[in-house]
């Protein structure tokens, strides 16, 4: 059971840990243990000292069952190594920490709690965050000159999927000394290997699709050893470890993780385009649709368009409350990557904290609703959409 990065994606999540259990099972099992032991002091400090692999403490993320979930999640991106996290959000945290001390420039739409530690948090620190929109993308030079050494973004973005050309902006950010992180967890490593395009490194909510059965909360880090190594003293002094049980869970979801999301495509796709000719829905926001002003670049930087997409409801906010409140199928619920289908009016939940005029100049509507669709017959869910719209 060894793998290389020239096998694909599938491949990869099912046979991505290099050794062997010695019961011979295929799956690395749940070592719930919190120290490990050693047959002498010389014994220990071969691997206190790095000269050998092996287990020392958990919370250092030093654990069998981690180290095969961090092997498995490298081989998804592409990446050299990876480290796991108790939450998207320490992954984020300890990313910034480590990278980002000399100034973050975050582009685009973010996820809420990104955007807060961004904004609130981080400059208690004494560290500087610019956050601009896309249409302000020309500011990305001067921001760059003035000394900020990472930029942060995801692409699509939530909810309006507004898309970012990762290679562009890396060269961009490269030329002038900058390191580039993207938040990946909404396409997926299914449909997008930002590594591969450039990016120096990826971050992902394991919450959403890596887990993908909403039941655990996790995080993941992934690049080159060198940009890792420095994040490991970080994770293991704020305590943010994965803990061994969820790193198991997480490990048996990454195992359908391509077949899942790839239904998650086909459906959005189906989904969408039967939203279309829907008399009343406004717009339909997907970067599978041919019209959608990111398609062209999907089609050329991502191998699927996603499961997230977003409509306007025609009559506007209440039109799209009583929708959302009328679907059966669809749960409304703020999360997204899961087997079940979820709605959400970013107005009332991800970007309700916001004055309508900030949500203007972000592009987010009041008519917005935004689905992440999940593994349903799609009949059943396009069924559920009508005769929610037939009420709005
Ligand atoms: C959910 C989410 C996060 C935060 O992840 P948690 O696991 O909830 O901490 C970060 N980024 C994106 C895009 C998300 O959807």
């Amino acid at each position: 059971m060894s793998t290389s990065s020239r096998q694909g994606m599938a491949t990869r999540a099912i046979h991505g840990v290099s050794s062997r259990d010695p019961q011979g099972s295929p799956h690395t099992p749940i070592y719930n243990t919190t120290t490990f032991g050693f047959e002498s002091t010389a014994d220990l400090l071969e691997v206190v000292d790095g000269n050998r692999p092996g287990s020392l403490y958990t919370r250092y993320g030093m654990n069998p069952t981690i180290f095969a979930l961090e092997e498995t999640l490298a081989g998804l991106e592409g990446a050299e190594m990876a480290w796991a996290f108790c939450s998207g959000m320490a992954a984020e945290t300890a990313l910034f920490l480590t990278h980002g001390r000399e100034g973050i420039i975050c582009m685009g739409d973010a996820y809420g709690g990104t955007l807060e530690l961004l904004e609130s948090q981080l400059p208690l620190l004494g560290i500087k965050t610019h956050l601009i929109l896309g249409h302000e993308l020309d500011r990305l030079d001067a921001l760059l000159a003035d000394g900020a050494r990472l930029v942060f973004f995801e692409t699509p973005t939530n909810p309006a999927l507004e898309l970012f050309d990762i290679q562009a902006i890396a060269e961009r950010a490269h030329a002038q000394g900058a390191l580039v992180a993207i938040d990946n967890t909404f396409a997926s490593p299914v449909n997008q290997q930002p590594l591969a395009l450039g990016a120096d490194l990826v971050v992902h909510s394991a919450t959403k699709y890596l887990g993908g059965h909403s039941d655990l909360t996790a995080g993941a880090l992934m690049g080159s050893s060198e940009l890792l190594m420095p994040v490991w003293n970080w994770r293991k002094n704020l305590g943010s470890m994965i803990a061994p049980e969820t790193a198991a869970l997480l490990a048996r979801s990454l195992r359908t993780l391509s077949v899942r999301v790839q239904r998650q495509n086909a459906s959005a796709q189906a989904i969408a385009e039967a939203m279309l000719r829907h008399p009343r829905v406004e717009r339909v926001l997907y970067p599978g649709l041919p019209d959608f002003p990111g398609h062209d670049l999907a089609a050329r930087q991502m191998q699927g368009f996603g499961g997230m997409l977003t409509i306007e409801v025609k009559g506007g906010g209440e039109a799209a409350t009583r929708v959302a409140d009328r679907l059966q199928l669809f749960a409304l619920a703020p999360s997204l990557g899961g087997a079940e289908s979820l709605v959400t009016q970013p107005c009332t939940t991800t970007h309700h904290g916001l004055s309508p005029e900030e949500r203007t100049r972000r592009g987010i509507s009041d008519a917005m609703l935004r689905l992440s669709v999940g593994l349903e017959d799609v009949e059943d869910l396009i069924t559920d959409l009508e005769q929610a719209l037939e009420g709005s």
